[in-house]
This record gives structure tokens, C-alpha cells and sequence, in this order.
């Protein structure tokens, strides 16, 4: 016995098992991150190829037995095939993904973090902005969104709301201004410095209302500021690193 239901998802990882058929993690909008076999996927009749590969939004059929879900039907919505046909599209897309899988629900429902990542991608894929800026604005809004919210308000030690210099503290997610700053003990390895413009930003990515959460611009300093502080942000919170991070950090240095 067992029950079927429809919903939207995100493949967000593959595996090929035997000759024909896919194992795959999906995060979906009812259900957040699963485990679902994809029955002879890869045969070239198959009804649920196209909407089984990595990347592919679609809407899927599931049948869910006595412990897994196995995918009944999959009609493609979205390839992004402007994502994977750039390495460093994809490369920063699986980053995307990995992260998901890490930290969307498991087994609940999860449309905020699917809104999310196919915001990420559809922006990715048009190009218009810059990968760095997505990039920054999805590690702070995913972490907010998973119970890892800075506190960007004020410094924490005195109070004052801006200044031209403050330093993140990775580690707590408050940041202070250059005067207490002085008196502070944290070691440089988990803190991070922000210009005004980087604060801005990173409290933009934090507090923004959703719809306007990748809408912003900064000077390309300002923007490599905010974004090293993010990812380090993210590095020191999750205490792990990423193997799709790396592999996207691997690129620029080779290109
Ligand atoms: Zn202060």
C-alpha cells in the first residue's frame, strides 16, 4: 500500500543505478528535501526523462510506498539549459544544491526555499547581474531562512545603526563599529570587515522584502567585500565546507 501526490520540485542531485534507472534527491514545494528513485529514467521512452535530470524543475507525480518515494511521472517546467551549458553557471548552481540539500526540511513543506534557489537560478541563467551578487544573496537569505539570521541591526557592544567601517564577528553574527571593535578579542580569522556600502548590502540580502531581494548594485569592491564575508559567514555558522564550493573555486583559478 502506499499514497500518490502531485507537487513542484527542484532535482538537486542524481545518481544513475543499474542500467536504466535514477536515484535522485528533490527539493520539493510539499514535501522539502526527499529521496526518490526514478524508475527506467535513463531508457529513451521513458515518460520521465527529461523531467528527472539534475536541475530540472518540474511537476512530479510521487508514489510514496512503506519507506521510499518512487517518481510516477515528471513534466519538465524549467531546464535552465542557459545554467548548464556555462561551467560556472553550473558549477555555482550544484553549490546552490548542495546547500539546499543540507539545509531545506526534510519530509516538510518548504515552498520559501524552492522559491528560493529557482529565483537564484532564473537570474543565474539571464546573466543581468552579477554571479558573485547571487551568489552572496543566496548563502544569506538561505541561512536566514534555516535559523542562522545575523543580527545586522546595530553594533552590538554600543548601539550606533551605521558607520563607515564595522567588523562581522562570524562567529555570533553581530557585528561591531570601529570604536568597540578595538576593545574586541576575536581573533582575525572570525571576523570580517564591512564597508558601510557591504553592510547595506548585507543587510539588504537579510531584511529585503523576498521580491526584492537580489535587486540591488554595488561598486565590484564593495560587492567582493560583501560576498567574502558571506561565504565566510556561511563557512563559520555550518562548520563544514562544501565540495561543490570548492570545485567552483577551482574554476577562477584555472580561467
Ligand atoms: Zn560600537
Amino acid at each position: 500500500m502506499g499514497t500518490q501526490s502531485v507537487t513542484d520540485g527542484l532535482v538537486i542531485r542524481d545518481f544513475n543505478v543499474g542500467e536504466a534507472d535514477r536515484f535522485l534527491t528533490l527539493l520539493t514545494r510539499k514535501f522539502g528535501v526527499i529521496r526518490a528513485n526514478a524508475r527506467g529514467a535513463r531508457r529513451m521512452k521513458s515518460g520521465v526523462s527529461t523531467g528527472t535530470q539534475l536541475l530540472c524543475h518540474a511537476d512530479f507525480t510521487l508514489f510514496k510506498g512503506r519507506e521510499k518515494y518512487s517518481i510516477d511521472e515528471a513534466t519538465p517546467l524549467t531546464l535552465f539549459m542557459g545554467v548548464r551549458s556555462d561551467l560556472e553557471k553550473l558549477a555555482l548552481a550544484q553549490y546552490f544544491c548542495e546547500l539546499e540539500d543540507f539545509l531545506a526540511p526534510k519530509e516538510e513543506e518548504a515552498s520559501l526555499f524552492l522559491r528560493l534557489i529557482l529565483n537564484a537560478l532564473a537570474l543565474l541563467e539571464a546573466g543581468k547581474r552579477p554571479a558573485l551578487q547571487i551568489k552572496a544573496a543566496f548563502e544569506m537569505r538561505l541561512l536566514s531562512l534555516s535559523g542562522y539570521m545575523p543580527d545586522l541591526v546595530a553594533c552590538s557592544d554600543c548601539g550606533i545603526y551605521e558607520a563607515d567601517e564595522v567588523t562581522l564577528l562570524l562567529q555570533s553574527g553581530v557585528f561591531l563599529c570601529a570604536g568597540c571593535a578595538i576593545r574586541d578579542q576575536t581573533p582575525p580569522n572570525a571576523r570580517a570587515q564591512l564597508s558601510r556600502g557591504a553592510l547595506a548590502a548585507m543587510r539588504h540580502t537579510v531584511y529585503a522584502d523576498f521580491s526584492r531581494l537580489f535587486s540591488f548594485s554595488l561598486p565590484e569592491h564593495t560587492l567582493t567585500q560583501f560576498a567574502t564575508a558571506s561565504e565566510r559567514y556561511l563557512l563559520a555558522t555550518l562548520e563544514r565546507s562544501f565540495n561543490t564550493l570548492e570545485f567552483y573555486h577551482s574554476l577562477s583559478t584555472i580561467c
